[in-house]
């Protein structure tokens, strides 16, 4: 990234780690993913229960790589071994007693606000309740001045690009952009907004320069 660019992501990381950490969770700032990785080495121990939240972030920055290696017991959302909904959707259930749930962010806003969005709620509702970690890892692309910032980005940019990834059809395949569709298959049914939490540090946000994901 170009210095004078990387200079105003990290001043709007550094402000979101402020406001994050006036909200009670544990925000910080890592130079690469490297280094985000070393960390994450040393913070989760071995055997760990772990689930995870679909994300593409997570897959940029080789967390999957890192979560599957074998040295942690990882709960698999889509296991070959899953043929039933019912099966999923048990599955899905076993995200609420992890030790570390693993996810990205739709947006964060400057003045310390988680923003998401979900189709069936699997996602987010971990982030709220059960696990006892909640790791959520986001380039400084993510950031957004507020709250207005953030659905509007939901909206014009990262509902859609999911939507296409996860092969949906909804309005916004066809044209990019948002038309609040109806469709069985949208993915915005719930609107999730975190602030201050009343468990210190539950919630950790790891902050990369560089920009992952959307
Ligand atoms: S509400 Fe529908 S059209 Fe709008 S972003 Fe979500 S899935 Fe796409």
């Amino acid at each position: 990234m170009d210095e004078y660019l990387g200079f105003v992501y990290e001043k709007r990381i550094e402000r979101a780690i402020k406001s994050l950490k006036a909200n009670r969770m544990d925000a910080r700032y890592f130079e690469s993913k490297e280094a985000l990785l070393d960390e994450l080495k040393i913070m989760v121990p071995k055997g760990s229960v772990i689930g995870c939240g679909g994300s593409v972030t997570l897959v940029e920055t080789g967390l999957m790589k890192f979560i599957k290696s074998g040295e942690f017991h990882y709960i698999e959302r889509e296991g070959k071994d899953l043929s039933t909904e019912e099966e999923k959707f048990a599955r899905m259930r076993e995200m609420y007693f992890a030790d570390y749930y693993f996810m990205s962010s739709n947006a964060i806003t400057e003045d310390g606000y988680l923003y998401n969005v979900d189709g069936r709620g699997n996602r987010v509702s971990p982030m709220i309740f059960g696990p006892k970690n909640v790791i959520i890892i986001a380039g400084s692309n993510k950031i957004v001045k507020n709250l207005e910032e953030a659905k509007e980005r939901v909206k014009a940019l990262a509902a859609p690009a999911n939507a296409k990834r996860l092969k949906k059809d909804t309005g916004c395949i066809k044209t990019g952009v948002c038309c609040d569709c109806k469709s069985p298959d949208r993915i915005c049914c719930v609107e999730v907004i975190t602030g201050y939490q009343r468990f210190p540090d539950r919630i950790k946000v790891f902050f990369l320069k560089d920009s992952v994901g959307y």
